[in-house]
């Protein structure tokens, strides 16, 4: 059950230039030969009655590209990977439909958003510069590139700024340290963010409630201007900024906090994440993914500092089992905070007791002993 991540997107910005012009046509390009795939698509399954096989279609596009000037600008193996996006996005469709998967459809090509280059197409020349194509670009520098490269994706937001992301694998097998000896459990929620089960509480800092408020105050702004008018054009930036600034404090923060917690602990103990089953459980807030995103940070910053990170199996009933004797609740209500163990009758935070839980579940299943320490007496 130790899972270690050893894939990282690292995301840089590229500088405003007059030359970044071409990156926009390239990703444009990419847009139509998208839209052409999924045009080949749905006319064969019209004809034929299924989908058109992943290699066929790489091969038949390629043809394609050889006699279209435009299309060249695309690089092949970029090509390759939109046949292969598309080819995904099938399979999910046809395994999922019934859940309410829509099948990949066309996209406006002022919308488009990314192409993506495996091993070739690109070339990082030194210092802040990379060649993608015939022409190289500056980036903003923000961090280390460690490890191999898998994939270069350039990317354009809503605002026409440009970026690319870099996907490193640093398969270094981590040595486990011990240098605290300590584990935690540590359970997620969404007034506070993490509850631990050594008694503290990490609490999502104001200045991120106050970003959060502006992108909603923004959003209301949009909503109320005219589609397509120069105000709306005007809010909508504005929207995307705020948003954009949210994203950004948000990852600084998950950061600092991942270099904190794993400071503190040697192995840090968490509930597999079902990110389906929250949303239904707790409705849009948190659709944005933001415990996703710090466990991929945490499992970064843990696997560079030898330090371990434990899921346990999603369907242990953290919140509903009495830590000090083992009595599983048969309901327990979302907004109880607090309850009475009906067998040993202790009173049980609901927070604080699922992540004791989840901590000696964890230790568990590494067999450490020394978790013992700090237990109530009648459990040990
Ligand atoms: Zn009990």
């Amino acid at each position: 059950m130790v899972l270690y991540q050893t894939m990282k997107t690292l995301k840089f910005k590229l500088y405003r230039h007059k030359r970044n012009k071409s990156l926009h046509q390239t990703i444009n390009a990419a847009g139509m030969i998208y839209n052409h795939c999924i045009a080949l698509h749905k006319r064969y399954y019209r004809m034929f009655g299924k989908c058109v096989k992943k290699a066929k279609l790489q091969s038949h596009i390629a043809k394609l590209r050889n006699r279209n000037k435009f299309w060249q600008l695309v690089g092949s193996q970029a090509v390759q990977n939109i046949c292969e996006r598309i080819d995904r996005a099938y399979q999910l469709f046809f395994k999922h439909n019934k859940k309410g998967f829509r099948p990949p459809n066309f996209k406006k090509v002022k919308k488009y958003k990314s192409f993506t280059l495996k091993q070739a197409g690109y070339k990082f020349v030194g210092g802040n510069r990379v060649k993608i194509g015939s022409r190289v670009y500056q980036f903003w520098n923000s961090r280390l590139i460690e490890g191999k490269i898998k994939t270069v994706t350039v990317k354009r937001n809503p605002l026409g700024e440009l970026f690319f992301c870099v996907v490193v694998d640093n398969n270094s097998t981590p040595e486990i340290k011990s240098e605290t000896g300590k584990i935690a459990g540590f359970d997620f929620g969404l007034k506070t963010f993490l509850t631990c089960s050594e008694g503290f509480l990490v609490q999502s800092p104001q200045f991120l409630k106050q970003a959060i408020s502006e992108v909603k105050k923004a959003s209301r702004s949009l909503s109320k201007k005219r589609k397509g008018s120069k105000n709306w054009e005007k809010a909508r930036k504005h929207f995307v900024r705020q948003h954009g600034k949210v994203v950004n404090r948000r990852r600084d923060w998950f950061w600092k906090l991942a270099h904190q917690l794993t400071e503190q602990f040697d192995v840090l103990c968490f509930e597999t994440l079902n990110l389906k089953g929250m949303q239904k459980l707790w409705g849009r807030k948190i659709g944005d993914l933001a415990f996703a995103e710090f466990i991929e940070i945490l499992e970064w910053v843990a696997t560079k500092k030898g330090k371990q990170l434990v899921f346990i199996d999603q369907w242990f009933p953290s919140s509903k089992t009495c830590f000090h004797c083992g009595h599983v609740l048969e309901k327990l209500e979302l907004n109880t905070r607090e309850w009475r163990c009906p067998s040993c009758s202790n009173v049980n935070g609901r927070d604080e007791n699922a992540s004791l839980n989840i901590k000696r579940v964890g230790a568990s299943t590494l067999g450490l002993d020394s978790v013992r320490q700090g237990l109530p007496a009648s459990v040990v």
